[in-house]
């Protein structure tokens, strides 16, 4: 502080304690000398808070006194929800008793949590500091200032300054008494220091009071309506009625409804425009008359804030359709329980978002959004009930099955987006045509959109419960096999053959599941499942342990004799390759192993590395980096293109066996498979044809320029006995 700065804080002071023995009251904090205040220790907001303690409710707090630097988001004056001291917010209760004490609170909003965070933050308090103001050795209130700037620190000689401030306000609150006598001049004052609209009218109804506050939020000068009659000047006219009868009853027979309640109504300004305000109405008996006092606040911004809250906490917000907590809190508000349902479940949609982009993703949700609201039969509501899933609940018994056939006609034709683009969606569809709880009647559909076919309605039955009963244990024992890394879970290995020489170049590893007492559970089953229920991490690290493992024995054993593998391929599932130290992992198992990297193979499906393109290439160029080779595996499959194979770092590509084995029958696909090999080849890949049963086949394929083989005619998956003890050329035709 500087020195003139000093002597205008000494002023001030000074200032202060002469107000403050002339008014007597709190109007000695003024707005003149609040706004000085404020320029000499860069403030930006002064209050005074009185509090109430109500006995085991808590402590509640008046806003007394309130000065904001203009175009600050201004404190709301009055009462404060009772904020309770025991039980009740911690912090809020530790500053209590810390006040009962006398000690300051001072801090960054930012630290807080909690009622008194989301209070600060919402009035932008920033760095405050307060000091309890006690009376006769009681906590009385606390007299508050904050500043924007986080970086300001509250020195020891603003502090005294703050507390000697604090003192003499505690003077004029003991010497006022609990009763403040006001006197007339200080009683405009207060009128219009008052952030509250405050009017008074007399019992005839005429306006005898307007304070400034009402000025602001009425728009009419004081002068302009003393004496005019109070509905006619602020009540809207379609309540005016209502407003004049309750006025006459009370006079008339004392019966009120409003008197000293806090209500929420509407407002009239002078331009008619109608707005929410929250009133307080009292009556004052003085020198024989008989005056009402409202106490408005304009609560426009309040009510917005709650739609808002509102909004976000019912809605979705990129369609602005119910979500699942709106459509439920609607249900509860209905007479009666939903009497039918219908989900749909799109699949692949966060696929397309991470290979097309957001930007196509939320169009083709706002195109399903239109499309089903086409289609919505009346009395029925549509909600957005999951990122890839929307909800259609009827109130009215039938009709679910016939929606749900419409609807399955309508995905059978391609939905043409904003951008002129065709699409078909894949989604399924889950029907329960009963009544019930909303929540049973929606997990049902939701069971029978799963096991749908895509586009096609699956209406709800007991047996898809037992179904879907029978997947949870199936997964509950797959748990149970990777993570206690039973014995039932082995590796099979299927050799890869040069067509040409019939060499034996490598082995694919594939998983082999025998759950104890039952049937051995294909791969093609309990890999996905695994997928859906988060253990496609562990399986995978399993796998590549094991397959490590293996083939390090393999390569022990050998001792000269019997076939080693070249390159064991390994199958990576999306999720593993989205982990960002997949490649670190796999390094270190090979250096534990003492296995040359080259022998390790990676292969991936499209769809794999589409769910996080970005983040796969990374990982494949670590694999690669690392000495091992990658994979591309089923092509054709998926949304194959070259242009993009063309950025992916890919050693080998595997073609799906149904095109290998539609060869033969189809001289089509003999083209696009020779396309394929020779792309592949101008890409520096080589090529392996899968699934190859036929002698024709493995013919056709070498024709094409393919380079190996795999398929049950070179050799089935076989444990690694087996597979090690085949020769080393295999030539069954
Ligand atoms: P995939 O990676 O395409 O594996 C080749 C599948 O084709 C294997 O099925 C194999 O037994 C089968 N197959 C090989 N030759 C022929 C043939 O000539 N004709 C026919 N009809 N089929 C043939 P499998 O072992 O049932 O595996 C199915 C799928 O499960 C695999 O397809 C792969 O996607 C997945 N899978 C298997 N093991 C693993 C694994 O360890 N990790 C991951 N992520 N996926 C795995
Ligand atoms: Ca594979
Ligand atoms: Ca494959």
């Amino acid at each position: 502080m500087t020195w003139t700065s000093a002597n205008e804080a000494l002023d001030i002071l000074a200032e202060l304690v002469s107000a403050a023995n002339r008014a007597g009251d709190l109007s000695c904090l003024n707005a003149d000398l609040l706004g000085r205040m404020a320029a000499v220790y860069g403030l930006q907001r002064i209050s005074l808070f009185q509090v109430h303690e109500k006995d085991g409710a808590g402590v509640s707090a008046t806003c007394r006194v309130d000065w904001t630097l203009p175009g600050r988001p201004a404190l709301v004056a009055g009462t404060h929800p009772p904020l309770t001291v025991d039980g009740g917010d911690p912090l809020l209760a530790e500053w209590a008793a810390r006040r009962r004490r006398g000690e300051m609170v001072c801090g960054l909003t930012r630290d807080l949590t909690g009622y008194a965070g989301a209070f600060f933050q919402a009035y932008g308090i920033v760095n405050f500091l307060t000091v309890p103001v006690m009376v006769h050795g009681r906590w009385w209130g606390h007299f508050c200032v904050d500043s924007a700037d986080e970086g300001r620190a509250w020195s020891a000689g603003e502090q005294r300054a703050f507390r000697c401030m604090a003192d003499v306000l505690s003077g004029v609150v003991a010497r006022s008494g609990t009763e403040q006598v006001v006197s007339e001049a200080s009683r405009q004052a207060m009128l219009d220091s008052s952030i509250d609209g405050v009017v008074i009218a007399d019992e005839a109804g005429a306006i005898i009071e307007f304070n400034r506050a009402a000025e602001v939020m009425f728009g009419y000068s004081r002068a302009g309506v003393l004496g005019r009659s109070m509905t006619e000047t602020i009540v809207p006219a379609h309540y005016a009625g209502r407003h004049k009868e309750g006025f006459a009853r009370h006079l008339a027979t004392g019966e009120n409804r409003i008197l000293q309640r806090l209500i929420e109504v509407e407002a009239r300004r002078s331009d008619a425009s109608v707005f929410p305000v929250e009133l307080t109405v009292s009556e004052i008996k003085a020198d024989g008359r008989r005056m009402f006092a409202a106490h408005l606040r304009d609560i426009s911004d309040r009510l917005a804030a709650r739609r808002e809250l509102e909004r976000l906490a019912y809605f979705d917000g990129a369609t602005g359709l119910p979500n699942r907590a709106g459509l439920m809190r609607l249900s509860a508000r209905r007479a009666g329980e939903p009497a039918g349902a219908v989900v749909v479940q799109l699949r692949d949609l966060g696929v397309l978002a991470a290979s097309l982009g957001e930007d196509w993703a939320k169009p083709m949700v706002l195109e399903m959004t239109g499309l089903l609201g086409a289609l919505l039969p009346p009395d029925a509501t549509l909600a957005r009930t999951g990122e890839s899933e929307f909800a259609i609940v009827l109130w009215q018994p039938g009709g679910a099955v016939d929606l749900a056939a419409r609807l399955q006609r309508r995905l059978g034709t391609a939905l043409v987006m904003p951008s002129r683009r065709r699409f078909y969606v894949r989604a399924g569809i889950g029907v329960v045509e009963r009544g019930g709880p909303i929540t049973d009647i929606l997990r049902d559909a939701d069971m029978a959109s799963r096991g749908s076919p895509d586009g096609a309605a699956c209406v709800f039955e007991e047996a898809i419960r037992a179904s879907h009963q029978r997947r949870l244990e199936l997964e509950t024992a797959l748990r149970d096999a990777v993570q206690q890394r039973r014995r039932e879970l082995t590796l099979h290995y299927q050799p890869v053959v040069a067509i040409t020489t019939g060499a034996v170049a490598g082995f694919e590893a594939l998983a082999r599941w025998q759950p104890p007492g039952r049937d051995s559970v294909p791969p093609g089953v309990f890999v996905p499942l695994a997928e859906a229920s988060g253990l496609a991490d562990s399986l995978g690290d399993w796998v590549i342990e094991a397959a490590m493992a293996d083939c390090a024995a393999w390569r022990r054993e050998r001792e000269g004799a019997g076939l080693a593998p070249q390159h064991v391929s390994i199958n990576l599932s999306a999720t593993q390759l989205s982990a960002p130290d997949l490649a670190e992992r796999i390094g270190e198992g090979l250096a534990r192993h003492a296995l040359d990297a080259r022998l390790a193979r990676f292969e991936l499906t499209e769809s794999a590395i589409l769910s996080q393109p970005d983040l796969a290439i990374r990982t494949l160029h670590s694999l690669r980096a690392l000495g091992c080779s990658t994979a591309i595996d089923d092509f054709g499959t998926g949304y194959s293109s070259f242009s993009y194979l063309q950025r992916l770092p890919m050693d080998v590509l595997k073609i799906d066996r149904s095109f290998v084995q539609d060869l033969a029958r189809n001289e089509r696909t003999r083209d696009i498979v020779h396309v394929m090999v020779e792309l592949a080849h101008g890409l520096g890949m080589t090529v392996v044809g899968e699934g190859v049963e036929t002698c024709e086949t493995l013919q056709i394929l070498g024709q094409l320029g393919c380079d190996y083989g795999q398929g049950f005619l070179l050799g089935r998956p076989m444990a690694r006995g087996a597979a090690a003890a085949l020769p080393e050329r295999i030539s069954p035709c």
